[in-house]
């Protein structure tokens, strides 16, 4: 067993004796006064401000400010080996005494390494002992001891990762936050989900309609639009195709998310079109009645009496068209422009939806063939003419050249049955220069103002555009 009193008592002994022939003659370590005396023995302890040393006559405490040097001796380093050649290295407790004593500030500066031979000697017996695991300059790091430079490594690591995981799990979160943003554009559930559900409504009505009105119907839906009828299905997925190109483009151009679905007023946020014999009409009108949307008994009435058409009544985002007139796709888009512009606009007026859903066919058909105006009437030449000249074009082109257009204001309160093919052109001229730059980056605004105006066209031209009907003619005929 070794101890403090004991290792002292070597120093002591050390001191005492003139010679030593265990030791050798060690040599004194020497303070010099600055008034010229000097003092030997041995320094035991030592801080900013005085060095206490052990001399023969016993213990003496200099302060700082009188001593101008000191010599030192390296006496602690003989000491320290004969203890360490006495001491029990399987001890811990005299060990750990004995880097107390290597410790010691007196003796410190001049036995590190000594001081770390008894620590590793200690953490061999004890591997979590603290105070040996700092002399070696050593940290505990998750349950292992490093240096405190691989600590810090390890700590950067670690910052760094964690960095790291805190960026993805930020990324996560935004993308989550940016899909759930999205979805809120198309009601809140992914397409594929609302197709699939689509799908399971389509087999529904398929049976429903076979089952109840005895009409074997192809229906299928894409996420926006409803086809059904006497299709075949690769028919029916033309104009689905067509049909979510056409909502896509179109909300693109008005600034609308280009996923989002305008039709709020059907069933699933769809736009339903009925492709039926001329037979079913009456069949068909009462089961969209009821379904769909309510009829008013005057356009039941009309719709049976007139054998087929498009119902756009800008609510029920349902119509139907007589199959097999060689128009559908015609019919189809024409009708979508109807459904599109009375969605985001409300009642728009007769005039104005038109145009709209002339200016549907055009674009994305070529032509626009079918009117809602009785066409024998008052406007049989604009449906001649094919997908290169569509014949209300050159019509707009020729009364546009000889300013024969007639006046915006004319059309605000015409009925449908009374607009003539320059009514139409004129139609479908508005509609061309609300959707072109620069006016286009407002029409979304106009679309709301109208429907706010309720369908007042000079109000809502003025607050959206401030411009006044005659302006907006002016403007029609420099398109
Ligand atoms: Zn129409």
């Amino acid at each position: 067993m070794f101890s403090i009193p004991l290792a002292a008592r070597i120093l002591a002994l050390f001191l005492l004796l003139s010679s030593s022939s265990l030791f050798g003659m060690p040599e004194p370590d020497v303070i010099h006064l600055k008034e010229g005396a000097k003092v030997e023995g041995r320094i035991l302890r030592e801080n900013e401000k005085e060095v206490v040393i052990l001399t023969s006559t016993g213990e003496i405490t200099f302060a700082r400010e009188r001593i101008r040097k000191i010599d030192r001796c390296p006496w602690a380093v003989d000491v320290f080996e004969k203890m360490w050649s006495q001491v029990d290295r399987k001890d811990e407790k005299a060990l750990l005494e004995l880097l107390d004593w290597c410790l010691d500030p007196a003796r410190a500066p001049q036995l590190r390494a000594q001081a770390r031979k008894v620590a590793r000697r200690i953490v061999r017996l004890d591997r979590d002992n603290e105070k040996a695991r700092k002399v070696l300059g050593q940290v505990k790091y998750k349950n292992r001891w490093v240096s405190k430079r691989v600590y810090r490594e390890l700590k950067e690591k670690e910052k760094a990762l964690a960095a790291e995981e805190a960026a993805q799990a930020e990324a996560e979160r935004k993308a989550r936050q940016e899909e759930k943003a999205r979805l809120a554009l198309i009601g809140g559930v992914p397409i594929s989900k609302q197709v699939e559900e689509n799908a399971k409504v389509d087999r529904a009505e398929e049976e429903l309609l076979r089952s109840k009105l005895g009409l074997d119907y192809t229906v299928r839906s894409s996420r926006r639009i409803s086809v059904k009828g006497v299709l075949d299905p690769e028919q029916a997925a033309i104009f689905l195709k067509l049909g979510e190109r056409i909502c896509g483009t179109l909300n693109k151009d008005l600034g609308l998310p280009v996923a989002s679905s305008p039709f709020r007023n059907a069933k699933y946020h769809r736009l339903h079109l009925f492709f039926i014999r001329k037979d079913q009409i009456e069949k068909v009108l009462h089961y969209i009645d009821g379904t769909y949307t309510r009829y008013t008994p005057d356009f039941m009435k009309f719709s049976i009496r007139r054998g087929g058409g498009v119902a756009s009544d800008g609510d029920g985002c349902v119509g139907f068209q007589i199959q097999g007139d060689g128009n559908d796709e015609d019919v189809f888009c024409h009708y979508l422009g109807h459904a599109y512009v009375e969605s985001l606009g409300g009642n728009v007026g007769h005039w104005f939806t038109e145009g709209f859903a002339l200016y549907c066919s055009i674009r994305f058909h070529g032509n626009a063939v079918h009117l809602c105006t009785t066409r024998s009437r008052y406007a049989q030449n604009v449906t001649e003419g094919d997908k290169k000249s569509a014949a209300l074009v050159v019509a707009f082109r020729e009364l546009q050249k000889m300013k024969r257009l007639p006046p915006v204001r004319a059309l605000f309160r015409k009925h449908m049955n009374r607009l003539d093919e320059k009514d139409l052109a004129k139609c479908w001229g508005v509609v061309k220069l609300f959707m072109s730059a620069p006016y286009r980056a407002k029409f979304l605004k106009y679309l709301q103002a109208l429907r706010y105006a309720g369908g007042k066209h000079e109000k809502a031209l003025q607050t959206v555009y401030n411009l006044t009907p005659e302006q907006l003619d002016d403007l029609v005929y420099k398109l």
